[in-house]
């Protein structure tokens, strides 16, 4: 990467930025008292603008740098890994791929790792599951992968969708036993979530949004079948026991890591 570093700011030098495109710079930035101007290849400049330095960077792979970095992530019986990762699950462990990218849920984040380390104390064998905000599918997945009969995933984003149904590919889960639809409660699930209500529901949104579709869990949910929520801040707790008192929640517990806190209850 060829860059031509020049003493000033944007402010300071204006009038020269003009100069600077015109002699071919790609793309510039200022950074820490200069401006950092883009070349693909070493420019003639006018005098204006010759007080500068050319330089050759490395390149920086910003991507390849956080891909590096990831680890295996466990929770509980399961160990969430990118799939370069795979063979690093410790035996006995259940493990989870899932491939970093757009969709939130790479298990890096303690509400994502919280959610699948609950849902793998829960009796999922064959049951239906309802994941809100399924983001990668990883809970979805998880549920799966647990033993869940079917587990429906939606999210409000579309692009999530076929990220979500990507990862359950990846993770071998026969077709059909998960399930990917863009939308939300309170909208008519679509044909494909079935028409019965979910025996377990799982949710990693936030405070406020568990307090607005509180009513739409209970409605979505077996008599005492349990709900599992997170992304709530600890800050926030009383919202979402409120909510859950409101609608007659009972069994209502509360796990917390750091500032985040996961809640289960049974309808
Ligand atoms: N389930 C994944 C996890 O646990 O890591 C992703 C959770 S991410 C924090 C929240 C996801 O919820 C995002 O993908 C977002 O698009 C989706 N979302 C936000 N509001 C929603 C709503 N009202 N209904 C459904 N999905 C929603």
């Amino acid at each position: 990467m060829l860059v031509y570093a020049l003493p000033g700011t944007f402010e300071t030098r204006e009038d020269h930025l003009d100069l600077l495109w015109e002699a071919g710079a790609t793309g510039l930035e200022e950074r820490a008292g200069l401006i950092r101007a883009y070349f693909d290849a070493e420019a003639d400049l006018p005098g204006e603008i010759r007080d500068g330095q050319w330089q050759n960077e490395a390149d920086q792979d910003w991507l390849a740098a956080f891909k590096a970095n990831l680890r295996p992530v466990r929770a509980g019986r399961v160990t969430i890994v990118p799939p370069w990762l795979r063979d690093e699950v410790e035996s006995g462990q259940l493990p989870l791929i899932i491939e970093p990218g757009m969709a939130f849920g790479t298990g890096h984040h303690a509400t994502t790792r919280m959610a699948v380390e609950a849902l793998g104390t829960l009796e999922l064998q064959g049951r239906r599951v309802l994941d809100v905000g399924t983001g990668s599918g990883v809970l979805a997945i998880a549920a799966a992968l647990l033993g869940a009969g079917m587990a429906v995933g939606v999210d409000i984003d579309p692009i999530t969708i076929p990220i979500a149904r990507e990862n359950a590919q990846e993770n071998g889960v026969p077709k059909g036993r998960t399930v990917f639809l863009e939308g939300t409660l309170g909208d008519e699930l679509p044909e494909q979530a079935g028409e019965e209500e979910f025996d377990v529901l799982v949710a990693n949104l936030y405070a406020e949004l568990h307090d607005l579709m509180a009513a739409e869990y209970v409605s979505h949910l077996r008599p005492g079948g349990p709900l599992v929520l997170t992304g709530i801040l600890t800050s926030k707790l009383p919202m979402v026991h409120d909510a859950l008192n409101r609608e007659g929640f009972t069994r209502i517990q509360v796990r917390e890591d750091g500032e985040w806190a996961l809640v289960t209850a049974s309808a």
